[in-house]
């Protein structure tokens, strides 16, 4: 029998407790799924930052941390986890990234506010440019980076992207490193930021590598709201030199009701919705992650405690 404490937010274990159920079942696990066990009898908890877990120091027998969230920024510095943890990479969280970044590049891509928010009766015919004419940056070539690159070049962007290591992925000019940040930034007409919230991720987009922006460039961030400085974005906004800004994430979450991006006009705040983990599809993972753990294989995403992710 494998004990699995359940160490999300109440209202999750609804969703998540059947679909976990059936994928234990069929990757022939003979589970324990519990929201209250004792720590020490925990062998794998399925974890979320926002839950009830934050000192892993009772749990002695545990032998993986599986968190139900891409982004481990939460937990990843927590001094009493000594347990391995991986992250989740879900191809229902990737789908909803896929679309959800589409769908916004597409809206700057397309000039839609012009007829969309339009109060006049004017005739104003404005032809974009195709696709292939359109230089998109994607700043992330992870899970999520690589999905949406991939999707943008099908539509025929222009498309380019930055990873800490070198990459190759199809159709895609892959770039890495200091000098590789300047050769995205200073293409991009469109910017978006999948990149983990990491000491060395933060404020990537500040005054500096702003300015190497075209102008007029717009940016799409629903990667972590620390990968910009605020400040540096909103006076960029202000010049015009950056014309648009999308932010789905943000330092502190809600958005507080009296900061200056709710009523910037050339910003659209979603509220950290851009894409979820898909409990259907997650719990696929988290029952191979626990067979593996019990078959003694390497667990599949396990993160890099000092990268950072
Ligand atoms: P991932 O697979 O770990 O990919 C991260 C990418 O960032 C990798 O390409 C990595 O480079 C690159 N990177 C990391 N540190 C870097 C650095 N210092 N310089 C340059 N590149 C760096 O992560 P993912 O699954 O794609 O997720 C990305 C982020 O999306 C998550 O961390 C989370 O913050 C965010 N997210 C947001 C939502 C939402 O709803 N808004 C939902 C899910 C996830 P290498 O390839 O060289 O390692």
């Amino acid at each position: 029998m494998i004990n699995v404490l359940f160490a999300a937010r109440p209202e999750r274990w609804d969703t998540y407790e059947a679909p976990l159920r059936t994928a234990f079942a069929k990757a022939g696990l003979d589970v324990t799924l519990s929201t209250d066990l004792p720590p020490a009898e925990v062998d794998y908890i399925v974890y979320a930052p926002n839950g009830p877990v934050t000192d892993f120091s009772p749990y002695t027998r545990t032998k993986g941390v599986l968190s139900l969230w891409a982004g481990v920024e939460k937990i990843v510095g927590n001094a009493t986890l000594t347990q391995p943890l991986t992250r989740m990479v879900d191809e229902g969280l990737a789908e909803g990234m896929v679309e959800w970044v589409t769908g916004h590049v597409l809206r700057y891509h397309l000039d839609m506010d012009q007829d969309i928010c339009r109060q006049d009766s004017e005739w104003q015919v404005h032809i974009p440019p195709l696709a292939r004419h359109r230089k998109v940056g994607i700043l992330g070539l992870g899970e999520l980076g690589t999905a949406c690159a991939r999707a943008l070049t099908a539509l025929n962007f222009d498309v380019a992207g930055w990873s800490r290591s070198p990459k190759s992925v199809d159709s895609i000019a892959c770039h890495h490193g200091a000098e590789g940040l300047e050769a995205v930034l200073g293409q991009s007409e469109i910017l978006v930021l999948l990149l983990p919230a990491t000491p060395a991720t933060e404020n990537t987009l500040n005054a500096q590598t702003l300015a190497k922006l075209p102008k007029g460039a717009r940016v799409v961030n629903p990667g972590r709201g620390e990968l910009i400085d605020d400040d540096a974005l909103l006076a960029a906004l202000n010049t015009g030199h950056i014309a648009h800004a999308t932010l789905d994430v943000f330092r502190i979450e809600p958005l507080p009701t009296d900061h200056p991006y709710w009523a910037q006009p050339n910003v659209t705040v979603t509220p950290h919705i851009a894409s979820e983990t898909r409990p259907g599809t997650a719990a696929k993972v988290i029952a191979e992650n626990i067979r593996r753990g019990e078959a003694g294989e390497p667990f599949l995403y396990l993160v890099d405690r000092a990268a950072g992710y």
